[in-house]
This record gives C-alpha cells, sequence and structure tokens, in this order.
C-alpha cells in the first residue's frame, strides 16, 4: 500500500501532474502546484462536475465569489468559534499531532487486521466464499468490527470543546504512541483555529483583519437572496461554484489529499423546510452515481454515515473512496438546516427569505450541500488509474487508465519515421483535431516507446501515420487499454475520439 503510494507521488511529478510548490527552495510543506497535465486533468474534473451539476439541471446555476469576505461572514458562520482542530503534543518527542487523526489511524490498523482475516478465509474456502457473510458471523472480525464503532461513536464527527477531555482519555486507553517515537507521553488536547488570517489595507491602523475563506459554501450563502432574485429562481433550486479554499491544516499529509491551499466544488440547494430527507436521500443518490458514471469500479466506493454532527447539520454522510492508504472521505452531503441563512439573518440585519407563491408566505429556506474536494477527487482518479501490468509477452508496462473524458490529451499524432512527408501529414491530422480535442504530436523514439509513453501519460489513443496512409488516406489507431490496433480513415478519426470521450 505504501508502495503504491510512493509510485503515485513519483509518477505524478515524473509525468508532469504534481510538483511539490517552490521545490527549487525545498518545497513548501502541503502546498502542490499542478503542473501541465494535472492542470489539465483538474480542469477536465471540474468541467466533469459542472456540467453535470449547472449545465444538466435547469434549477441548478454557477457563480464565482471572491476568496476574501466580510469578517463578520466567519463569525456568523461559526467559524471563528467552532473550526477547530483538536491538537495533542507528545511531551518527549515535542512532536504535534491532531488527535483525531491519531485515533482514525488506529481504527485503520484495525481494519487491516479484518482485511487479512477476509483475505485468509477467501483463500480458505475458494469459490465458496461469501465476503458479506463471513464479516457478518466470524467472532473474530465481529469483536474487531465492535471495537471500531465504540471508538468511532465516542469520536463522533465533530469535536466540541467538552469533548476534548474523553479524546484524550480514549488516546491513553487504547495506548496510542507517537508514530515517530513510541512514546505514550501525551499533554492535553487542544483546540486550534484553521482559519488563515491577513489584513487589507496599507496602513497598520486602518487595516481590516480578515480571512482566506476556508469553505467556499459561504460565498454562495451571502449571494442566496441576490441569485434568487436576479435569476428568479424558485424553490427548490441550487446554486454551485468551484474554487479555492484555505485551512491551517496542523497535520497536513499525504500529498494532495489535505492541503493549505485547496479547491472545493460545492452545491447549496435551497428546499422548503420539512422537505430535506427527501432532498438528503436523493443528493446521497446523485452523487453516488456521478462518481460511479467515471468507471473506476463501484467497490471503491462506500458511503459513511455521520452519527454525530457538526453544529450546523441534521443529517450528514461522507462518500469515501479507497485511497492508496485506505477509506478515506472524498465528498461529504450535508443536511444543513436554515442554521447559516439564519445566521447571516442575525449578524446582517438583513432578511434572508423567499417568498412562496403556491403558500403564499416566507421563509428561510432549509439548505442540503454537496462539497467535493477537487484535489481529492483528482488524487482518486490518478491513483485508482495508475496500473502496472503484466504482458502476455512476459514483459510488463505502466498504463495510466484515466476514463477518457478526463484524460489531459485525448490522443498523439505519431509519424512512424521523420521522413518521406509523414511529419506533415501527422501535423495536418493535428490541425484538423485540434479545435475539437487536447491532442498532441510526437516522433522522437521508436513508436513502440512512444507507445509506452502515452499509456503512462494516460492518453486514450495513439494515431500513427505510415507510408501506406499517403497511398490510402488510413492511418493505425491504438487503443490505450487494450492496447488493439485497427486501420481507420484519417476522415474518422474525429467521430472515433468524439465517440470515446464524451459521456
Ligand atoms: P476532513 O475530515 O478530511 O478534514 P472535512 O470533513 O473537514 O474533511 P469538509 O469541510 O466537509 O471536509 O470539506 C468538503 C470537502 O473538501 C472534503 O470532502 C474534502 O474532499 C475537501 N477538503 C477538505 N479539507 C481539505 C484539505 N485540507 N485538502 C484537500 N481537500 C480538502
Amino acid at each position: 500500500q505504501d508502495d503504491k503510494f510512493k509510485k503515485v507521488i513519483s509518477h505524478a511529478k515524473e509525468y508532469g501532474y504534481v510538483f511539490q510548490s517552490s521545490e527549487i527552495y525545498d518545497g513548501l510543506s502541503a502546498v502542490y502546484d499542478y503542473a501541465q497535465n494535472g492542470a489539465e486533468l483538474k480542469k477536465n474534473i471540474r468541467d466533469y462536475w459542472w456540467k453535470a451539476m449547472v449545465q444538466m439541471n435547469e434549477n441548478i446555476v454557477g457563480i464565482d465569489a471572491a476568496i476574501f469576505m466580510h469578517p463578520t461572514t466567519w463569525k456568523a458562520s461559526g467559524h471563528v468559534d467552532a473550526f477547530n482542530d483538536p491538537l495533542i503534543d507528545n511531551k518527549d518527542s515535542k512532536k504535534r499531532y491532531r488527535a483525531d487523526v491519531l485515533i482514525e489511524d488506529y481504527c485503520a490498523k484495525i481494519e487491516a487486521k479484518i482485511e487479512k482475516e477476509v483475505k485468509k478465509a477467501a483463500k480458505r474456502f475458494g469459490d465458496a466464499f461469501n465476503k458479506e457473510e463471513f464479516v457478518s458471523t466470524n467472532g473474530r472480525v465481529l469483536g474487531y468490527q465492535e471495537k471500531i464503532n465504540s471508538i468511532l461513536s465516542r469520536m463522533g464527527s465533530s469535536l466540541e470543546k467538552e469533548d476534548l477531555p474523553d479524546v484524550k482519555a480514549l488516546i491513553e486507553e487504547l495506548g496510542i504512541a507517537d508514530p515517530l517515537t513510541g512514546s505514550k507521553n501525551w499533554t492535553d488536547v487542544k483546540q486550534f483555529n484553521l482559519m488563515f488570517g491577513t489584513k487589507l489595507g496599507a496602513s497598520a491602523e486602518s487595516a481590516m483583519d480578515l480571512y482566506l475563506r476556508p469553505e467556499t459554501a459561504q460565498g454562495i450563502f451571502v449571494n442566496f437572496l441576490n441569485v434568487q432574485k436576479t435569476g428568479r429562481m424558485k424553490i427548490p433550486f441550487g446554486i454551485a461554484q468551484t474554487g479555492k479554499a484555505f485551512r491551517n491544516e496542523i497535520v497536513a499529509r499525504q500529498f494532495i489529499f489535505r492541503m493549505r491551499e485547496f479547491e472545493q466544488m460545492e452545491m447549496q440547494f435551497f428546499i422548503k423546510p420539512g422537505t430535506q430527507k427527501e432532498w438528503y436521500d436523493h443528493w446521497k443518490e446523485t452523487r453516488m452515481k456521478w462518481h460511479l458514471s467515471l468507471g473506476m469500479g463501484a467497490d471503491n466506493y462506500r458511503f459513511h454515515d455521520h452519527d454525530k454532527l457538526a453544529h450546523y447539520a441534521d443529517a450528514a454522510a461522507d462518500i469515501e473512496f479507497k485511497f492508496p492508504f485506505g477509506f478515506k472521505e472524498l465528498e461529504g452531503i450535508h443536511s444543513r438546516t436554515d442554521f447559516d441563512l439564519k445566521a447571516h439573518e442575525k449578524f446582517s440585519g438583513k432578511k434572508l427569505q423567499y417568498f412562496d407563491h403556491e403558500d403564499n408566505k416566507s421563509y428561510v429556506p432549509y439548505v442540503l450541500e454537496t462539497s467535493i474536494g477537487l484535489d481529492r477527487m483528482f488524487l482518486a482518479v490518478f491513483s485508482n488509474a495508475l496500473q502496472e501490468e503484466a504482458l502476455e509477452n512476459g514483459t510488463s508496462r505502466t498504463v495510466l487508465r484515466l476514463p477518457s473524458v478526463l484524460a489531459p490529451i485525448k490522443a498523439a499524432i505519431l509519424p512512424l519515421v521523420k521522413k518521406d512527408g509523414l511529419p506533415e501529414i501527422a501535423r495536418q491530422i493535428i490541425e484538423d483535431l485540434k479545435w475539437d480535442f487536447n491532442v498532441i504530436y510526437d516522433e522522437k523514439d521508436a513508436v513502440g516507446r512512444r507507445y509506452r509513453r502515452q499509456d503512462a501519460n494516460g492518453t486514450p489513443f495513439c494515431i500513427t501515420v505510415d507510408h501506406d496512409t499517403k497511398e490510402d488516406n488510413t492511418v493505425t489507431i491504438r487503443h490505450r487499454d487494450s492496447m488493439k490496433q485497427e486501420r481507420v480513415k484519417i476522415e474518422d478519426l474525429r467521430n472515433i475520439i468524439k465517440n470515446d470521450v464524451d459521456v
């Protein structure tokens, strides 16, 4: 698992997907840059989301709010008071950890034990093995599961101040040690606010304290009435947005999974109070369908319903994805009630109500939110796609099986040799295709090497121009996943690529 994750990180660098930020200065912790291919992949994921959420839904519109917001926003939203991480220091090593992450990692170890039992049993029972039956009846597995459940129910998903002593007690009871030194000498658990502060204004006296937004959602809440009125939106309707968010994560690890500067794709859906359960179920299902539409395997997703809820929610679930380091949150679906709009009414003194013509009355709408991290989605797609494949001839190849719709480059056009007019034909094909797709030209090395390079780069098609092309206007098109090659007419290329890339 560790190995796989290391491969993901080095492949992302080697093929121009993700670089460490400011690398020539030895980098900046938990900050990353998207490189030439990464920027394309990220944009394609963002577009795929936007299309599904905004373009395909008549009642959802998109906005692009500023990163800076009036500082009172964050008082109203609860972020000034309640957006904290529980931190614990080890007295011996002087290292600081997120208490909840220490406990999560402990649970992950128990989960790994369950996996081991399952694998062992699968081997023993062969074809007759039924995983669900096994995990629901095997005594040892049930014991492990019970332990995890009891830990999680004590932890919950949001840690209030009064929970902190219990978190420390839990860490001590479980005998959790400093992962680096093994020491079990812990301090109390403290709260640490995650918002980045900054200043607006030139002189020290007149400067105003601001925060970089820790989530995009508030930009939508404060614009709710403007959008509703100018767009003449009728409830139920949604407002979507993608954009940067900033959190001063203490334990920022696991590559682009947890960063200090990251991008969110959020949608707030405004509904009639009392209908939240129905819409919660609807959006859980709809978002899961969106994930499955990418064909990355249903087994790699699961829901995690929260028992303990954040201060603003009456129901919440995560869509978890199987990352190289195990199942982790990829997206959250939250039933936020009227918490945010009511709070903004209170702090701004402005009414944020909707007049319902059907019921002939005004009310503050309830909100359902879907919130996904673009960078996390990138990591899910990229790590799932990267495969080392054994070939029939005994060799192996590295292939990045990105969904075609997301691949940065859709086709590479390759002249078989650098002479005899073949490069010119290849260039002409690029001139025709580049209006519709991101395509590249590559003439360096033997064609087999070029195929491998494109496999590792995630390019779904290679198109080779050879001497026969001059006679009959046909080319060889090679498919990345099957490695199958076909002879097709140049004039058919656009449709062949389009059929594969369109969803
Ligand atoms: P976590 O528990 O992993 O810190 P969260 O529950 O705080 O996440 P939300 O506030 O619900 O996350 O944010 C919505 C989504 O934004 C998450 O599902 C995740 O995909 C993404 N996200 C949150 N924090 C980060 C981060 N530091 N780096 C990258 N993505 C993030």
